[in-house]
């Protein structure tokens, strides 16, 4: 029991959600332990980003247990929840800058709200700091316009790392960039996990994105994780759900 609160940063039990007659989660179980990095697979539609929108507290369940930190993410108060949610970093599949700002503006975004104490000095500090991380901080004062989706994808993650944030979620960070890109990124993930010392969950339709960033992965479909586990396991599987959906859509 000690065990459970102490290592489990994310433990999900009999997750359901609907959309009036569309039901997408039908029962998801899933536990991650901290330092895990682990892949979500699964159809377009099939509720990967319903998924994480739940966990970080962006969409309520409608039944179950979601537990982020030791905390029931639609049970606690808006403020808690608020608090909990700096703990967790989104990127979100667009990178979600804001056009209007520079890359210096959309970087102290985050801090300036929710962090009042610090001064200016501060907070310059930091987002040199993970623009160095992300390697661009050349782009501090240019539009989020100017940059290749690459770059945005990274403006994105250093956004997020600005909080310091104990678990990533990225939604399919590596989708519609070129395959140099894509490992760009995958690097960038895997040094993220070690320097910021972050458990992850990578929603992604890349097969290669998925072994670079993660130990584990799991298979969403009919509203439900087929399998999870290590890739051997997964894909040795004998399911033949698994056989199906690796064969139809990864090779
Ligand atoms: P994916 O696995 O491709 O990320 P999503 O999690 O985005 O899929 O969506 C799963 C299903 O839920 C889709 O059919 C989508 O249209 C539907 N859906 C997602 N969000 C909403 C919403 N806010 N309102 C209504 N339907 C939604
Ligand atoms: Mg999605």
């Amino acid at each position: 029991m000690n065990h459970e609160s102490k290592d489990i940063v994310i433990s999900i039990k009999g997750l359901t959600k609907s959309f009036g007659s569309l039901s997408v989660l039908q029962g998801v179980d899933i536990e991650i332990v901290k330092g895990e990095n682990i892949a979500i697979l699964g159809r377009s539609g099939s509720g990967k980003s319903v998924l994480i929108k739940i966990i970080s507290g962006l969409l309520k369940p409608d039944s179950g247990i979601v537990k982020v930190l030791g905390q029931e993410v639609d049970k606690i108060s808006a403020k808690e929840l608020q608090e909990l949610r700096l703990k967790i970093g989104f990127s979100f599949q667009n990178s979600a800058l804001y056009d209007s700002m520079t890359v210096r503006e959309n970087l102290a975004f985050p801090l300036v709200r929710n962090k009042r104490d610090l001064d200016k000095k501060a907070v310059n500090d930091a987002i040199e700091e993970v623009l160095n991380e992300v390697g661009l901080l050349k782009t501090i004062n240019q539009m989020p316009s100017e940059l290749s989706g690459g770059q945005r994808k990274r403006i994105g993650i250093a956004r997020t790392l600005i909080l310091k944030p104990e678990i990533m979620l990225y939604d399919e960070p590596t989708a519609g960039l070129d395959p140099i890109t894509c490992i760009e990124i995958n690097n960038l993930i895997t040094k993220v996990q070690k320097q910021y010392n972050t458990s992850s969950i990578i929603i992604t339709h890349d097969l290669t994105c998925a072994k670079n960033t993660a130990n584990k992965v799991a298979i969403l479909m009919d509203g439900k994780f087929l399998s999870t586990g290590s890739f051997e396991e997964v894909f040795n599987s004998q399911n033949v759900n698994v056989k199906t959906f690796y064969d139809y859509n990864f090779i």
